[in-house]
């Protein structure tokens, strides 16, 4: 099950129960979509250019699963932005806990009205969240905030394949219109004006030791306190039939990390 949402009043006024109920849930998950520490330091690997000095934006941060993981490994400062305050509470507090807060804070704020100035951050990371704002339009509208040769590393579902099962492509399309080939997804990349400095797919691990496995006992705890209400049990569903699928055409889709970094166009 995916969030999205783009605007506040739409949390607020239209769908305030049932969001509060997914944050809800989430809050009892490391990670609220597939990745690992070992994905993300792997990307980071690619990345080169940081000091003490950077400034580092992790939009779509959620609780920061992978947050604090890069701070723990990279220097600088680094700002995660979410849509939920509950998720940026935990954030804070998970921060807190490592003793990262002075370098790592959380602020609750939409990807689509981040507060840089042109050119500020060294390093944009943003894993399982562009989907919202939308890739191409993610990738361009963030890319004047990136100082020259700054970089942006994104996860996002993609194809491995040129043709797929019909049911795959019914399930993925309506939360992922983008959804795309690797090779059309680095060519947006690209034409954005960025030069693709690395690509991998997310190893099966991401979705199962670190995704489906750890939300198996969240869901229990979830349907326990809310015995009889039916969105609660429907939210579990989608998510148990998100892992079915997940297993039965894991060849045709996944998680992809792609790293790039600005050049002039
Ligand atoms: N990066 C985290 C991770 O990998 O565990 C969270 C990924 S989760 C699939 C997508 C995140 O995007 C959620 O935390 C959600 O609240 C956030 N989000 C959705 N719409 C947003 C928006 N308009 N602005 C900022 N964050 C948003």
């Amino acid at each position: 099950i995916y969030i999205t949402t783009m605007s506040n009043e739409s949390i607020t006024t239209i769908h305030e129960f049932d969001f509060n109920l997914i944050c809800e849930f989430f809050l009892n998950t490391e990670r609220q979509g597939p990745g690992s520490p070992e994905a993300t330091l792997k990307a980071l690997s690619f990345i080169d250019n940081l000091t003490d000095k950077s400034l580092i934006a992790d939009i779509g941060c959620g609780t920061g699963g992978q947050t604090m993981v890069l701070a723990q490994q990279a220097p600088g400062q680094i700002t995660g932005f979410d849509i939920f305050p509950s998720f940026i509470d935990r954030f804070n507090s998970n921060a807190k806990e490592l003793n990262l807060q002075d370098r790592v804070k959380g602020i609750v704020r939409s990807m689509d009205d981040l507060p840089f100035q042109n050119e500020g951050l060294d390093l944009i990371w943003c894993e399982g969240a562009i989907y919202n704002i939308g890739f191409e339009r993610g990738l361009n509208e963030w890319r004047k905030f990136l100082k020259p040769g700054g970089y942006i590393a994104v996860t996002e579902s993609s194809w491995f394949t040129k043709k797929r099962p019909a049911e795959i492509e019914h399930y993925c399309m309506p939360h992922f219109p983008e959804m795309n080939t690797i090779s059309n997804k680095i060519a947006q990349i690209e034409k954005a004006g960025y030069m693709p400095v690395a690509t991998f797919i997310l190893p099966e691990t991401c979705w199962t030791d670190h995704y489906f496995t750890p939300m198996i006992k969240a869901q229990e705890m979830f349907l326990d306190k809310y015995a009889g209400n039916r969105m609660a049990e429907e939210f579990v569903e989608l998510q148990r039939y998100d892992a079915e699928i997940y297993h039965k055409y894991k060849e045709f889709y996944g998680y992809v990390f792609y790293i790039a970094k600005k050049v002039e166009q």
